[in-house]
C-alpha cells in the first residue's frame, strides 16, 4: 500500500490532483448514496409510525376507555336494576338505549381501526411489521365477534322482559364482560408492541445513520489532509531540489563554482517538476560542457595571443606584460634578471643551408634554454634569433652563470640534423626605476658588447 503511494507521488501533477479528487468525490457519492437509501428507510419508518401506529394507537386507547365506561355503566346498571326492580319499565328503555350507543360507539372505533390498517396494507404504507399488522387485523376481527355475542348476550340478560338480573346472571356476566377486556387489552398491547419496535427501529437507523455518515466523513477528511500533505511535501522535496540547481547554475554563471558536477543532480519522479528538474539538470551539463569548450577555446587564443607558433617560447607582447609586472612588484631583497641572447652568424646558417635549417636552430635553441633554466623562469622571441630570459628572484651572478651554461651547452652540442652554432649573451639585474625600455637598453648594450668582443660570450652591464 505505502509502496503504491509512492509510486503514486511520483506521477503527474494532473494524476496527483485527479486521483486526490477521484477519491474524494467517491467518498462524497458513498455518503450521499449511504444517506439517500438510510433516510428513505427513516422516512417510510415514520410515515409508518405517523400515519399508521400513531393513529392506532390512539384508536386502541379509545377503544379501553370506551371498554372501562361500559363496565362502568353495567355496574351502575346493576346497582340501579336492584333498587328499582321490575317496577321501572322507563329506566330500563333508557339504560337500554344507552348501553347501545356504548355498543355503536365501540363498533365504530372497531371499524375506523380496521380501516386504517387495511388501507394502509393496500396503500403500500405499512412495509415494516406487515404480518404482525395482518395478526391485528384478524386479531380484531375475533375481537370484534366476542365483543357483538357479549353485547347481544349481555342485552338479553340485562334487559329482559321481568327485570329480573339474578346474581348467578349478573356473575356470569361480569365473567364475560372480565375476558373480553383481557382480550382487547391483549389485542391493545400488540398494537403497542409493534408501534414501540418500529420506533425503536427507526432511531436505530437514526444512530447508524449518524455513525456512518461521520465516519465516512472523518474518512473523507483525513484522507483528503494525509494526501494532500504528501503532495505538499513531494511538491516542496522537487521545489527545493530544482531551487537547488538554479542556485547551482547561478554560481557557475556568476564565474564562482565553474563547471558543475552533474553527478550531484538525480531527481527522482515522473511528474512535471521531476521533468523540470531533469531538464535544469540536462542544461546543466550542456552548460557546464558548453564550459569547458569555452575555457578550452580562451586557452587556445590566449596561447596563440602570447606564444611564438615556430619556437613555443613567448612572444614580445607576453615579454611587455611580464616583465612590466616584474617591475612593478620589484623587490629590493628578491632581485630579478634578464638575460638578452642572439644567436651568432645566423644570416650564415640560413643562407648556407636554408631557411628550414634556420628554423631548427631557433626550436633547438628554445628547447635547450627550457631544460636548463627553472619552472618560473621564462623565454621570450623578440624578433628574428633574438630571445629575452625573465628570471625572477634571480640575482646578476645566478643570471650569469645561467647564461654562461646556456652558452657552453649549445658550443658543445653536436646535434646531426642541425648545424654547430653558439650564441652571445648581455645579462643585467632590474634596478630601482628600471622601466621596459632602460632594462632592456642595459641588456642590449652588454650582447653588444659580447658581439663586439668576439661573440660566443656573457657579457654584463
Ligand atoms: P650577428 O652574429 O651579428 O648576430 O649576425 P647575424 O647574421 O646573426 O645577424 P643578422 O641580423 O645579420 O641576421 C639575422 C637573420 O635572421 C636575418 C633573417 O633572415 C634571419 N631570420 C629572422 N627571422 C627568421 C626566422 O624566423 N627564420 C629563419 N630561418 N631566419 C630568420
Ligand atoms: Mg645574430
Ligand atoms: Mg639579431
Amino acid at each position: 500500500m505505502a509502496v503504491r503511494l509512492f509510486h503514486w507521488l511520483d506521477e503527474s501533477i494532473t494524476r496527483k490532483i485527479g486521483g486526490l479528487s477521484a477519491v474524494l468525490l467517491t467518498f462524497i457519492l458513498a455518503l450521499v448514496l449511504y444517506s439517500i437509501v438510510q433516510l428513505r428507510v427513516i422516512s417510510q419508518e415514520i410515515r409508518e409510525l405517523a400515519h399508521i401506529d400513531v393513529p392506532i394507537s390512539e384508536i386502541a386507547a379509545e377503544i379501553e376507555v370506551l371498554q372501562l365506561e361500559q363496565h362502568i355503566f353495567m355496574e351502575r346498571l346493576h346497582y340501579e336494576l336492584k333498587l328499582a326492580g321490575n317496577s321501572s319499565v322507563t329506566l330500563q328503555q333508557a339504560m337500554q338505549q344507552k348501553f347501545k350507543a356504548f355498543s355503536t360507539a365501540l363498533e365504530q372505533q372497531i371499524q375506523q381501526l380496521t380501516q386504517v390498517i387495511k388501507s394502509g396494507l393496500e396503500q403500500g404504507k405499512i412495509v415494516k411489521k406487515k404480518s404482525a399488522h395482518l395478526a391485528i387485523l384478524a386479531a380484531f376481527d375475533q375481537f370484534e365477534a366476542a365483543r357483538e355475542a357479549f353485547q347481544t348476550h349481555a342485552s338479553q340478560v340485562l334487559f329482559n322482559q321481568t327485570g329480573t338480573l339474578s346474581d348467578q346472571q349478573w356473575a356470569l356476566l361480569e365473567q364475560q364482560a372480565q375476558s373480553l377486556d383481557d382480550k382487547a387489552i391483549q389485542v391493545l398491547r400488540e398494537v403497542e408492541a409493534i408501534s414501540l419496535d418500529i420506533s425503536a427501529q427507526a432511531e436505530e437507523h437514526e444512530t447508524r445513520f449518524f455513525y456512518v455518515n461521520s465516519g465516512l466523513g472523518i474518512s473523507a477528511f483525513l484522507i483528503g489532509i494525509n494526501v494532500t500533505l504528501l503532495i505538499i511535501v513531494s511538491f516542496r522535496q522537487r521545489m527545493r531540489h530544482i531551487n537547488h540547481q538554479i542556485d547551482r547554475l547561478h554560481q557557475s554563471i556568476s564565474g564562482q563554482k565553474g563547471t558543475i558536477a552533474t553527478s550531484e543532480l538525480s531527481p527522482k519522479g515522473r511528474d512535471e517538476l521531476a521533468k523540470l528538474a531533469k531538464d535544469i539538470n540536462r542544461l546543466m551539463s550542456r552548460y557546464s560542457e558548453a564550459v569547458v569548450h569555452r575555457e578550452g577555446i580562451e586557452e587556445a587564443l590566449i596561447r596563440q595571443a602570447t606564444t611564438d607558433k615556430l619556437t613555443g617560447a613567448y612572444n614580445r607582447h607576453k615579454w611587455e606584460q611580464a616583465a612590466t609586472a616584474l617591475l612593478a612588484k620589484m623587490n629590493p631583497e628578491q632581485v630579478s634578471s634578464i638575460i638578452l641572447l642572439d644567436i651568432d652568424n645566423f644570416k650564415h646558417i640560413n643562407d648556407e643551408l636554408g631557411h628550414n635549417v634556420g628554423d631548427k636552430v631557433l626550436q633547438q635553441l628554445v628547447c635547450e634554454i627550457h631544460s636548463l633554466i627553472r619552472q618560473s623562469d621564462m623565454v621570450f622571441r623578440l624578433g628574428g634569433e633574438e630571445f629575452v630570459l625573465l628570471l625572477q628572484a634571480c640575482d646578476l651572478q645566478k643570471s650569469v652563470a645561467i647564461a654562461e651554461k646556456i652558452r657552453s651547452m649549445l658550443d658543445s652540442a653536436k646535434a646531426t640534423d642541425i648545424p654547430h652554432f653558439t650564441a652571445s649573451f648581455g645579462v643585467t639585474e632590474m634596478q630601482p626605476g628600471d622601466d621596459l625600455e632602460s632594462l632592456l637598453e642595459r641588456a642590449d648594450k652588454a650582447l653588444y658588447q659580447a658581439k663586439s668582443q668576439g661573440k660566443n660570450q656573457v657579457c654584463t652591464v
